[in-house]
């Protein structure tokens, strides 16, 4: 073939991935990818405004030495009813159906992965340090609550909107999907 041929190929080739690294599942995952695959698969389930800015706080706090996992990302209506009963039968604290901001898939729980894991004895400072690296991106952090709501894994992105008002929006058509829009119009 002709070198005009070969930049022709190369171009198309380039367009291709462009496409499918902007428009298919997969190469959104790919652009939004952090250290852990697991995490990855549950940031895809968020809000897509927020994916990305979820995977620059691990991205960031990867750097600095904290390795975390989401937990938990988007919960659907049942799965928060789930968890809602658990916590009336004595379990953790868990908000009621359509009152937490993972029902919208905006907002999400990460652990620090091993040596330090989670649980009794995980050094406060290093909470603290990953909480300063969610909020300087803009999240609210579960961990500044105070009394029963203390919520260190806990990161949410609300746009100012109340849980109450992202319902409305939802059952006013202004939705994509299970998500709400969030543009303010
Ligand atoms: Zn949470």
């Amino acid at each position: 073939m002709g070198r005009k041929t070969w930049l022709i190929v190369i171009a198309v080739f380039i367009v291709i991935i462009i496409l499918v690294l902007l428009f298919t599942k997969f190469g959104k995952m790919l652009i939004n990818k952090t250290w852990d695959l697991i995490s990855d698969a549950r940031i895809a389930t968020l809000h897509p405004s927020i994916r990305a800015k979820a995977a620059q706080f691990l991205n960031e706090a990867e750097k600095k030495g904290y390795n975390l996992r989401v937990t938990s990302a988007y919960r659907s209506i049942n799965e928060q009813s789930d968890l809602y009963n658990k916590y009336l039968s004595g379990g953790p604290l868990a908000a009621k159906p359509g009152e937490s901001y993972h029902n919208f898939g905006l907002a999400f729980d990460v652990v620090e992965t091993e040596p330090y894991g989670f649980g009794e004895g995980y050094p406060q400072n290093r909470w603290t340090e990953i909480g300063k690296i969610g909020k300087k991106l803009g999240f609210t952090w579960g961990g500044d609550w105070l009394g029963e709501k203390h919520d260190r894994p806990h990161f949410q992105y609300s746009y100012g909107f109340t849980t109450a008002q992202l319902r409305d929006r939802i059952n006013l058509g202004k939705n994509l999907g299970q998500y709400p829009e969030i543009s303010k119009a």
